[in-house]
C-alpha cells in the first residue's frame, strides 16, 4: 500500500478514516490531532504570558503513551515562554518493573532538558505495591489500590507544583474501554466523573474547582498509532507489562472493542462522542443542576473528599492493619 499523501510505502492503514500513511505522515497526523485537542480543550489560557507562564504537569510513567505525550508537548511548547512543562513520575514499588520505566523517564527528560520530579508510594504512604498485593486486605485487584494511590499523588503534587493543568497520556482505546466498563456496570456516578476528568465547562468554573484541571491530549489517538509513533520516533518507551496488571474485566472489554472496531471501524470514536454528552448529563443529575460537587477535606490528609476520610487514607489504614 502507498501513502495517500506522498506515495511512499505506507506503515499504517486506519480503517476508521480510510487513510494509508507512511511513517512521516503518520507522525504528522498524530501530532496534528494532539495539537487540535490541545486547542479545542483550551489548554493554554488566554492570559498566559512570558511574564506569567502556565505550568503544565505531565504524568510520565515511561510507557509509550506518556512518553509520546511528553515528546509532542515538548516539540510544540518547549520554546513557548508562556508554558512551563514539568514531568511527574510515580514509583509504585514494583520490583523489576518501575525502576526500568523510570530509566526511560530519565533518558527522555534529560534529552528534552525537562524538569522531572519522582515521588513514591513508599515515601508518601509507607506502602509498596508488591506488599499491597501480598496483603490484599480488601480482596481487590492490584490496580484498584494502585489507581487510588496514583490519582492521589498526581493531584497532590500537581497542586504542590502550582500546576495550571495536569496532563495524562490516556489514549482513545483507554478512554473507550473505561466508558464501556462504566456503562456495562451501570455506574452513572462514575460516568459523571468523566466530566471532571475532561476539561468540561464545569472545570472552568472557579467556584466548583477542587482539583487541578486535568486533560488527556492523546484521547483522540488509537493505541496502535501511539505505539507506532513511539517506535518510528525511536522514543525511549518502556514496554514491559506490569507483573500485577490484573484487570481481567478491562481485558475482556478490550477484546470486545477490538473486534467491534474491526467489524465496524470508528466504533471507539462514536462511543466517546456519545459518552462525553452522557457524562455531562450524568454530572448534572448527580451533582445538582450545575454539575458541581460538595467536597470537604479528609480528616487525615486534608485532600478533597465527599466523605469524612478519603479513599486513599481508608486503603492505607486497612493495609496497615494486616
Ligand atoms: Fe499499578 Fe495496575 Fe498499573 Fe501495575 S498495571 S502499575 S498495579 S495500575
Amino acid at each position: 500500500m502507498e501513502c495517500d499523501k506522498c506515495g511512499r510505502d505506507a506503515v499504517m492503514h486506519a480503517a476508521y478514516s480510510g487513510a494509508h500513511l507512511c511513517d512521516k505522515h503518520l507522525r504528522a497526523s498524530v501530532e496534528k490531532r494532539v495539537r487540535r485537542r490541545v486547542r479545542e480543550d483550551d489548554l493554554l489560557s488566554a492570559d498566559a504570558s512570558p511574564e506569567d507562564p502556565q505550568t503544565w504537569v505531565i504524568g510520565l510513567s515511561g510507557g509509550k503513551d506518556s512518553v509520546v505525550l511528553t515528546q509532542i508537548l515538548h516539540d510544540t511548547f518547549g520554546r513557548d515562554p508562556r508554558v512551563e512543562l514539568v514531568a511527574l513520575s510515580i514509583h509504585e514499588g514494583i520490583e523489576g518493573y518501575r525502576d526500568e520505566s523510570l530509566d526511560a523517564c530519565e533518558t527522555l527528560t534529560e534529552e528534552l532538558d525537562l524538569r522531572h520530579e519522582v515521588v513514591s508510594y513508599a515515601e508518601e504512604f509507607g506502602v509498596r505495591m508488591d506488599d499491597v498485593v501480598e496483603k490484599d486486605p480488601e480482596n481487590m485487584a492490584a490496580c484498584a489500590y494502585c489507581g487510588v494511590f496514583r490519582r492521589d499523588l498526581l493531584e497532590e503534587y500537581a497542586e504542590a507544583l502550582d500546576a495550571d493543568k495536569l496532563l495524562t497520556g490516556h489514549n482513545l482505546d483507554d478512554e473507550a474501554q473505561t466508558a464501556l466498563m462504566n456503562f456495562f456496570e451501570g455506574d452513572l456516578k462514575q460516568i459523571a466523573k468523566h466530566f471532571d476528568a475532561s476539561l468540561g465547562p464545569f472545570d472552568r468554573r472557579t467556584d466548583s474547582v477542587h482539583f487541578v484541571p486535568r486533560a488527556k491530549p492523546l484521547r483522540d489517538i488509537p493505541e496502535k498509532e501511539v505505539a507506532l509513533y513511539a517506535h518510528l520516533a525511536d522514543l525511549p518507551a518502556h514496554i514491559t507489562e506490569c507483573p500485577h496488571a490484573s484487570e481481567a474485566y478491562r481485558g475482556e472489554i478490550q477484546d470486545l472493542l477490538l473486534k467491534m472496531e474491526e467489524n465496524h471501524p470508528g466504533t471507539r470514536h462514536s462511543i466517546m462522542a456519545g459518552y462525553e454528552e452522557l457524562a455531562e448529563l450524568a454530572a448534572q443529575r448527580y451533582r445538582g443542576g450545575d454539575g458541581s460537587r460538595d467536597l470537604g477535606e479528609c480528616e487525615r490528609c486534608g485532600s478533597s473528599t465527599s466523605g469524612r476520610i478519603c479513599r486513599k487514607c481508608r486503603l492505607v489504614e486497612s493495609i496497615e492493619a494486616v
